[in-house]
């Protein structure tokens, strides 16, 4: 039995971990690399291992650096079943199909500047539609056959809507092995999903690092200071500018501004969600209350929908985007992309990014090189659109509603998981993350073994 890495090996984009048990090969997840254009375009085409040989894939949740070169390895000719939750499979057709239009068009965009023929996307629409025919769907808590000599069991992961840690029973050469997957580890009591679960009796771990050296603010104090800045945006009657991810982060705004409405801790005030991408995993969420936590049930009810309240609207057109501009605050434009790179949330800061008078909040990670990076370390001077503009806005960063767990909880959950966990592998985490994550769990005095595998190394299990 081995294991091999071929994706978020000292780095937190492209997951993707080869199993082999006996003649059978499965796959952990299938993530895209992300990052500047031409060394990600690389690393995503050469897979390292062949897709047709690929008996099976599991997969933990639907963010693009996991389920990502799905499509590709359709494309490339995998044709054997791919394992995940429902809702993981109902956004990631969304996430799949999104990837697809916005290479479209980015290599169009580039072809243009630079006048020549665009390069060919890694995958098309009909790719995603072809590899959406391999899911097979599987409720938290059973038991089910990945191939021969290998068995899975899912169990929540907290990070987003549908994602899962992976059990996996290995049987082969007379040997009988527990591996575990966390996949990518959320934190307890965030907002909608529920908290995540240990796994148990593992011998082996994966273990993501995200942030194994760091440590988080708790939500309660993402709430405190989110309720702060919108009371003082009301009272100024600001616009507040917040550039968010799609998927979780947007639905998690909605849910916490919806609750403190309710609870007459901020006033009423237009909230828009312009993002067509964030409307339809919305509405996704909408049909996934399998996911949802007790909490969630107790704040709304099993009827009340978190999702909708009576001042906020979700923006479909373009011609309803762009009226925006004209209105006057108070007022909250919650907007994709993530880290502005992109997306409907560009023209939304030019117009109001030199106005002292508003706000721009910062809800998530902003990678070196992005437009939202730039907003964080309040450059004076900010390009957009080949455009300059002065950075007036006031800056709000809300660090702590990170949906990944931090050292502490990431060292709790490898004590957690069984008396009989040996070796620890730390995959999804830049080098200085998982290092010093490594020495933590050293420092224990558990007997651990711990790897940090390299690109491309294998390892017998
Ligand atoms: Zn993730």
């Amino acid at each position: 039995m081995n294991i091999t890495f071929y994706g978020a090996a000292g780095e937190v984009t492209g997951s993707k971990h080869l199993l082999e048990v006996g003649e059978k090969k499965v796959l952990l997840d299938c993530g895209m690399f992300q990052g500047k254009f031409s060394e990600a375009e690389k690393k995503n085409r050469f897979f390292g291992f062949n897709p047709t040989e690929i008996d099976a894939v599991v997969l933990s949740h639907a963010h693009l650096d996991h389920c990502g070169s799905l499509p590709l390895l359709y494309r490339e000719g995998f044709r054997g079943k791919i394992f995940s939750t429902s809702a993981t499979r109902d956004v990631a057709e969304l996430i799949m199909l999104d990837s697809a239009k916005i290479q479209q068009q980015d290599r169009s965009f580039y072809a243009e500047l630079e006048g020549r023929e665009p390069l060919p996307p890694l995958y098309n629409e009909d790719d995603v539609k072809g590899v959406l025919q391999l899911f097979d769907e599987v409720p938290y808590h059973k038991t089910f056959s990945v191939v021969e000599g290998v068995s899975g069991y899912f169990r929540d992961a907290g990070h987003i809507l549908g994602s899962a840690v992976v059990e996996l029973s290995l049987i082969a050469e007379g040997r009988n092995i527990k591996l575990g997957f966390t996949g990518d580890l959320g934190r307890k009591n965030t907002p909608i999903i529920r908290d995540p679960e240990y796994m148990v009796d593992l011998d082996i771990l994966i273990s993501e690092s995200t942030y194994g050296g760091s440590k988080h603010e708790s939500f309660a104090e993402a709430r405190r200071v989110l309720k702060k800045y919108v009371k003082e945006a009301f009272a100024r009657k600001a616009k507040i500018i917040v550039p968010s991810f799609a998927l979780e982060r947007t639905q998690e705004l909605i849910y916490l501004l919806h609750e403190m409405i309710d609870n007459k801790e901020i006033p009423r005030f237009p909230i828009y969600v312009d993002s067509p991408l964030a409307v339809d995993i919305t509405e996704v969420f909408r049909r996934h209350p399998d996911c949802f936590d007790q909490e969630t049930f107790a704040t709304f009810g099993r009827n009340d929908d978190p999702f909708g309240f009576r001042n906020l609207e979700y923006i479909h057109s373009i011609s309803e985007s762009k009226a925006l501009n004209k209105q006057k605050g108070p007022m909250m434009i919650i907007a994709s992309a993530g880290m502005c790179e992109g997306g409907r949330v560009k023209h939304h800061l030019k117009h109001s990014i030199d106005d002292r008078n508003n706000m721009i909040f910062i809800t998530g990670y902003m990678a070196r090189g992005t437009l939202g990076r730039e907003i964080v370390e309040q450059k004076p001077e900010i390009e957009i659109f080949g455009e300059k503009h002065k950075l007036r806005a006031q800056v709000i960063v809300l660090n702590s509603l990170s949906a990944h767990a931090d050292q502490p909880a990431l060292l709790d959950y490898a004590q957690n998981c069984g008396d009989n966990l040996q070796k620890i592998f730390l995959v999804h985490g830049e080098d200085n993350q998982a290092q010093a994550l490594k020495e933590e769990l050293l420092s224990l005095d558990r007997g651990f073994k711990v790897e940090i595998p390299q690109m491309g190394e294998g390892f017998e299990l």
